[in-house]
């Protein structure tokens, strides 16, 4: 269980629900096919409003990892990797995740990851783990 949920919007709900039948998805405009994160109402490239959820790969490649040793709640064993991961539909696209799968420690810059949902109530957080 995470320690803290995020909170819902009339334009992160997707995002943040995605998970429930496994596939991780990403805003993107119908008019110059940019994919778009965080979520919001007009893309910020060509500032459409043609914006919807599209399923995306959920692979994507770790970009920047930290060990965290700090046991900040209950709900979180460490040691734990907090990771910042390109999507490989658009190496612009960062997501900041966790790690699963594997020894904190040997995660390194360059891993291949895959998304994992941990679900949480209506809330399914992508969370990454090794390819
Ligand atoms: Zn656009």
């Amino acid at each position: 269980m995470p320690a803290a949920l995020p909170a819902l919007d009339e334009f992160n709900r997707f995002f943040w629900t995605s998970g429930a039948d496994g596939q991780l998805r990403l805003l993107r405009c119908g008019a110059c096919r940019a994919w778009l994160h965080p979520p919001g109402p007009v893309c910020p490239r060509c500032q459409s409003h043609d914006v919807s959820p599209q399923v995306v790969s959920g692979l994507a490649t770790v970009e920047a990892v930290t060990v965290n040793h700090q046991a900040w709640t209950p709900a979180l064993a460490e040691p734990y990797a907090i990771a910042r991961v390109t999507l490989d539909e658009d190496p612009g696209i960062r997501l900041t995740t966790r790690i699963l799968g594997m020894p904190a420690a040997d995660v390194a810059i360059g891993q291949r990851v895959k998304v994992r949902f941990v679900a949480a109530d209506d809330v399914h957080l992508p969370c990454f783990e090794p390819v």
